[in-house]
């Protein structure tokens, strides 16, 4: 023999290393299953928006600082006889002497329904009033983060907290047990301004939320407004992006100190002004008419 023991034991062990780093095919069991057994899973445009709305950190990083900012200014605001957040052309009556309010959108201000997009989602479905509702009398809505906190404090020091909300009015009593539920508070004549709130001498146009403060502009000076979309605090002549920016462009002033606007990417108004309102063009048309509006420079 001219090999030693230790030289052979070195050769097999150096066969098997060999053997341990293979790249052969695994077993079989490893195997992903060919593409054609892997189920389906319907493209959805508004998956992202939701998820991310629903569980992205950041999302709620956002409402906590825009809550925890505004409670921060309030006291300073109160203090300011002359302080009102509401526009020139909802403000009826001179604000200095009135009540104190602050003015809250409901959904995606200080409810979150990002579990009702969750079923679009899943379903394929496009929102619909029926299961929209059903969805709200479930009164299972959490609180934003932050809000809970900062209308608690509006209240605790005399400020009236005052909710105007688009839900239909069959959903009234729904929606105030679940803001009840959640923890914020709901009391006084005024705190909640549902779609169906009549205001002597003012026209109701649609969904627009004018009417409702000059109702609010006759009793309070509003310290600051909260919502997701601008029309909850302002009113555009139309619904394009020009018209939009044009009607907010005079309260730049304003953002972070009277007007607190929250990220909403999952649904609003800025969305059907991509596509021209046409709510009846099917999706694919509307998929297009806002990939074509998306700015690529
Ligand atoms: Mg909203």
């Amino acid at each position: 023999m001219s090999r030693s023991l230790p030289a052979l034991l070195g050769a097999f062990l150096l066969l098997a290393g060999c053997a341990s780093v293979s790249h052969g095919p695994a077993a079989p069991t490893a195997l992903p299953p060919p593409a054609a057994q892997v189920p389906a899973v319907p493209a959805d445009d508004n998956l992202n928006a939701v998820a991310w709305a629903q569980t992205a950190i950041e999302h709620d990083l956002i409402y906590l600082e825009t809550y925890r900012s505004a409670q921060a200014q309030l006291l300073a605001a109160l203090r300011d006889p002359a302080w009102d957040a509401l526009p020139a052309a909802d403000r009826v009556a001179p604000a200095r002497g009135l009540k104190p309010a602050v003015v809250l959108d409901i959904d995606e201000t200080v409810l979150d329904n990002s579990p009702y997009q969750a079923r679009l989602v899943r379903s394929g479905g496009e929102y619909n009033e029926a299961d929209w509702a059903a969805w709200c009398k479930e009164e299972r809505a959490r609180a934003l983060p932050g809000a809970v906190a900062f209308t608690q404090f509006a209240a605790s020091h005399g400020i009236a907290v005052i909710y105007i909300s688009n839900r239909d009015q069959s959903l009234d009593q729904a929606t105030l047990a679940n803001l009840r539920k959640a923890g914020f508070p709901v009391s006084g004549p005024d705190a909640f301004l549902g779609l169906g709130t009549f205001v002597p001498g003012c026209e109701q146009d649609g969904t627009e939320k004018s009417c409702r403060r000059q109702l609010i502009s006759r009793k309070y000076r509003v310290l600051m407004q909260f919502g997701d979309q601008l029309g909850d605090f302002v009113s555009a002549v139309a619904n394009t992006d020009a018209a939009r920016a044009e009607a907010a462009a005079p309260y730049m002033e304003w953002i972070g100190r009277r007007w607190f606007v929250l990220p909403n990417p999952t649904y609003g108004a800025w969305q059907p002004a991509l596509f021209g309102n046409d709510w009846r063009a099917p999706r694919e048309e509307r998929r297009r008419r806002t990939i074509d509006a998306l700015r690529y420079q």
